[in-house]
């Protein structure tokens, strides 16, 4: 199983938590908030190859923490994967907007320089500004657009740039959110948590209950829950194969 969105350092416990992957050999992008975290976090990942630790700049934390670019930009050429990136555009976070825009487009544009990457991307109350940033940056990689709650058109105008989409429990326990996904394209869908942020019946979701999303996926695309997993482990195959970069 793959959670390709999962919060490992923020667990109360993340140590256990990064033993507990290993036993059940879980795939894991371990995205972080703040550049200063990706050590630390890389480090909880140490001797499992199945833990990827991706550099991220979380908006929410934009104007915090904007300083740490530079960071940023010292760690860049060392990390395979970045995120989680993007867009916040919630009423806690619009005012924020400009300094949210002016990391999001740095990175961007750094990241294309350095031969693009796979990137996990927020774009909540932001999609369109989200896309209209990428559609800037080209080359800059392959975004997955992780718990996308855009209108319909904007999943159109994500699909025709190429996004994929990385889907959980939480976003398909909603009626908005089984909507959306039947419009992804099923070579674009990836399983994620978003652990410990997301919740189902009131607990928070651990990387490892990413099982949890293949019944509702299953039912939605009516296909048997074996065939679904081995579509998503496909597709995963698939994104690594195209998404990486060359060394
Ligand atoms: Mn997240």
């Amino acid at each position: 199983m793959i959670d390709m969105h999962c919060h490992l350092d923020l667990f109360p416990d993340p140590e256990k938590v990064a033993n507990d992957c290993k036993d059940r050999k879980l795939c894991i992008l371990s995205v972080t908030t703040t550049p200063k975290a990706w050590i630390g976090t890389k480090n909880l990942a140490k001797g499992n190859q199945k833990i990827k630790t991706s550099l991220g700049f979380h908006p929410q934390l934009a104007h915090e923490r904007c300083a740490e670019l530079e960071v940023f930009d010292e760690l860049l050429s060392k990390s395979e994967f970045i995120g989680e990136i993007g867009l916040d555009g919630g009423k806690k976070f619009q005012s924020h907007s400009k300094v949210q825009k002016h990391i999001f487009s740095h990175i961007l544009r750094n990241v294309q320089k350095d031969g693009g990457r796979i990137m996990s991307i927020h774009s909540q109350h932001a999609a369109t500004a989200v896309l209209n940033e990428l559609k800037q940056y080209p080359d800059a990689g392959i975004p997955i657009l992780h718990w996308f709650t855009g209108s319909a058109s904007e999943l159109k105008q994500a699909v025709s740039q190429g996004c994929w989409f990385s889907v959980g429990p939480a976003m398909l326990a909603s009626q908005k959110g089984r909507e959306l996904f039947l419009n992804m394209p099923h070579d674009r869908i990836l399983t994620e948590t978003d652990g410990p942020f997301a919740m189902v019946n009131n607990r928070p979701l651990m990387p490892w209950d990413v099982e949890l999303v293949f019944s509702p996926i299953a039912n939605l695309w009516q296909m048997d829950i074996n065939v679904v997993k081995q579509k998503v482990i496909s597709n995963f195959h698939k994104l690594l194969k195209v998404g990486r970069k060359n060394e």
